[in-house]
């Protein structure tokens, strides 16, 4: 009887829809009857103590809801709120390593202190079973590995109790030969401890585990041979490296070279979690990287294997193959909009590999783009307030599956993206590489409907609006490694252009050109524009005195005397006196639009942009930096296409954002030091923002995150 019933039964949970007759999002339920409409009817569990019992039944459509195994919906019912569900299903990877789980296997886990390694003891069933259609959910006890990484000779008893969704990483049991899965012997070693708990596990005796951290890189072997000769290592590769004891650690490399002291070629990594005595990017004293500390091993390259939690050989789990793109996160039925991740949540949603937005077939630009435009910037919000009711289809599904899906999930399926392209209206869209200028003036002009966000003047007459702006100078303009502010400048009185306004959003893209020119080795990020003296109009303070200028010079720019690469205006003592010197005699300064009734020493009011985004591009591909919040470290990285899972056909891309304080740090230097800087010898993000920029996005300081 049970086990018929076991055969037929089919668990599913609801992914989205809005609540209604006892189904709600993260509501697991099992299936009573289907209709030919598509509508299951089922029973539906609670969560709480109560779990386990089965209520009312309910009706729920089909494609509002994803079929789980019994297994599955045992785990996931213990996890709450049921929110979490949802969130540990939108990672198939670590849900079908966790649905695979067997003792002492070893995890990472969501601790009070933070996140902690330890060893499944048990899979723990929990509540009471009664009636037949009653179910048992399930947690795991985990016994703790402690600080130096051997197993607590003192158990807790009783052993701390974790659902599912409590954690967050899984070592592959290779290193376990005779492990075997509970599942192939359910009844086996029961051993009630309580009334609302068996142990359903099998006991196979607890096996010591040792991480010699001390000693990590010496006592590392590779395991998997093959693969390591094979392995094109880069940094960025997400890999892995198991100690001689079977401990397997995870992380990307951060850094590839020769370290001092050594004579093979060595990776950095940056681990996914803490390990006892490694560094924060440190190796014999020698910083290499900058990362948390604990986190930064160095090993030799030869020592690493790719990380095969991203391979294709692992799950047998019938519901989520693993080569099969991930589970798309459920749709919100409401129109409520989600708010730009704020500051303080940025780094525990985004953050980690399937995060941002997924790349596919060249959409690297637009992911880019997506990603700076939206992630925590307000700017477009405030400036779009087109009604949901008026808006065009192509808006809504940006709003829906893209931007409140990266907003409330931290990530965005490659199929929202390619919905989002087929709307684009050109079939270039979908297959081809764009820049992003294009992209932007389309997504901005056709899609949001705006405005243009630049209206500019040029030689005093009102041009057409723009969405971006393009620096057009010659190389000899400016210095080596010029600033933003110095080629915004430059480019503004060569071309004799002024803003007629503030924008509330400027998007400036560097003087590069196709895949490979690019006028300049190296650009330093300014991290506030002041665009007080771009702006027609708007009274401006003499650069020798400070009273109100009426005078501007083109030729005075690069001059070695008067701080070359600033712009300069002058009151009308001032511009005669500079321009009687040799020099500065063939100068012609053009006169200013003074406003009407301005006081000569009135004071001059300052109007500043703030950086919130960078787009960047290397060997055609392109990346983005972002700016989350206010406090100067606060900057990610994000790569749509950091990896690839399986083959070209079947496989997909797996997106990544990093965390990069070292960035808010190089930023904060001086202009002095700043100049100075040698690129070469900053860090891999540092480097590559120097190297590759793009574009740089502003935003009035009003629509700052
Ligand atoms: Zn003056
Ligand atoms: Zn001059």
């Amino acid at each position: 009887m049970e086990t018929r019933a076991a055969v037929k039964e089919k668990f599913f949970i609801v992914t989205r829809g809005k609540a209604r007759k006892g189904f709600s999002r993260g509501c697991i339920g099992r299936v009573e009857a289907e209709t030919q409409q598509g509508e299951l009817m089922g029973l539906v569990y609670s969560s709480g103590s109560n779990a386990g019992s089965p209520k009312s039944g309910g009706m729920v459509r089909r494609e509002d809801t994803y079929p789980l195994t019994r297994h599955q919906a045992q785990l996931l019912l213990f996890v709450s709120p049921s929110s979490k569900r949802l969130e540990l299903l939108c990672n198939p990877q670590l849900f079908s390593a966790i649905c695979e789980l067997s003792q002492d296997d070893l995890v990472v886990v969501k601790h009070k202190k933070g996140h902690l390694p330890g060893l499944v003891k048990n899979l723990m069933q929990i509540g009471r079973k009664e009636k037949q259609e009653d179910l048992h959910m399930l947690g795991f006890e985990v016994e703790f590995v402690d600080n130096d990484h051997n197993l607590s000779s003192k158990k807790p008893a009783p052993l701390p109790l974790f659902s599912a969704a409590d954690i967050i990483q899984v070592v592959p049991s290779y290193s376990v030969p005779f492990g075997r899965s509970w599942r192939d012997s359910p009844s086996e070693g029961l051993n009630r401890k309580a009334v609302s708990r068996i142990n359903s596990m099998p006991n196979m005796g607890s096996r010591s585990l040792h991480l010699r951290d001390s000693h990590v890189e010496h006592s590392i072997t590779p395991s998997q041979s093959a693969n390591t000769s094979q392995m094109h290592l880069e940094v960025g590769s997400m890999v892995e490296v198991v100690s001689n004891t079977g401990v397997t650690v995870y992380g990307v490399v951060r850094w590839l070279g020769v370290p001092a002291g050594k004579t093979s070629e060595w990776a950095g990594i940056e681990l996914d979690y803490e390990v006892n005595s490694c560094s924060d990017g440190t190796c014999g004293g020698q910083r290499y990287f900058s990362c948390k500390q604990s986190r930064a091993l160095f090993v030799p390259v030869s020592k690493c294997s790719p990380d095969s939690r991203f391979l294709c050989s692992s799950s047998g789990n019938e519901t989520l193959k693993p080569t099969k793109p991930p589970l798309v996160p459920p749709l919100e039925d409401s129109e409520e909009d989600a708010p730009p991740i704020p500051e303080s949540e940025a780094l525990s949603l985004l953050v980690g590999t399937m995060k941002g937005i997924q790349g596919h077939f060249n959409s690297c630009y637009l992911d880019a783009t997506l990603f700076s435009l939206f992630s925590s910037s307000m700017t477009l919000d405030n400036i779009c307030h087109n009604p949901a009711d008026t808006e065009q289809p192509i808006a809504h599904t940006l709003r829906k599956e893209i931007v409140n899906r990266l907003r409330r999930y931290g990530f965005v399926p490659a199929e929202s993206v390619m919905n989002f392209r087929k709307q684009l209206g050109c079939d270039t869209f979908l297959t081809e590489e764009k820049d992003p200028e294009e992209f932007i003036t389309i997504l901005l002009q056709k899609v949001l409907c705006m405005e243009p966000l630049l209206k500019l003047r040029s030689k005093g007459e009102i041009t057409q609006g723009a969405y971006t702006f393009q620096i057009i100078l010659e190389k000899e303009q400016v210095g080596q490694m010029p600033t933003v502010q110095q080629l915004l400048d430059t480019s503004f009185l060569s071309c004799d252009l002024k803003f007629e306004e503030v924008p509330s959003c400027l998007i400036v893209q560097m003087p590069r050109f196709g895949k490979k020119y690019k006028m300049f080795p190296h650009i330093i990020p300014s991290t506030e524009l002041d665009i007080t003296d771009l702006l027609y109009s708007s009274p401006r303070e003499c650069f020798v005195c400070g009273h109100l200028a009426e005078h501007e010079c083109l030729q005075c720019l690069p001059d070695r005397k008067l701080q070359p690469g600033k712009i300069k205006q002058y009151c009308a003592i001032c511009n005669t006196q500079v321009h009687t010197h040799p020099s500065r005699q063939g100068h012609s300064p053009r006169a200013l639009v003074v406003p009407a009734g301005m006081s000569a020493d009135a004071p001059v009011p300052r109007h500043m942009m703030h950086l919130f985004a960078v787009l960047c591009i290397h060997t055609s591909h392109y990346v983005s930096f972002v700016k989350y919040g206010p406090d100067p470290r606060s900057w990610i990285f994000f790569d749509s296409m950091a990896d690839r899972c399986g083959d070209d056909q079947s496989g997909y891309n797996i997106p990544e954002i990093r965390a990069c304080p070292e960035l808010g740090d190089f930023l904060s230097q001086s202009e002095e030091d700043l100049a100075r800087a040698n690129p070469s010898q900053a860090g891999e993000l540092v480097r590559r923002l120097l190297c590759d920029s793009y574009m740089f996005l502003y935003q009035k300081p009003s629509t700052a995150p």
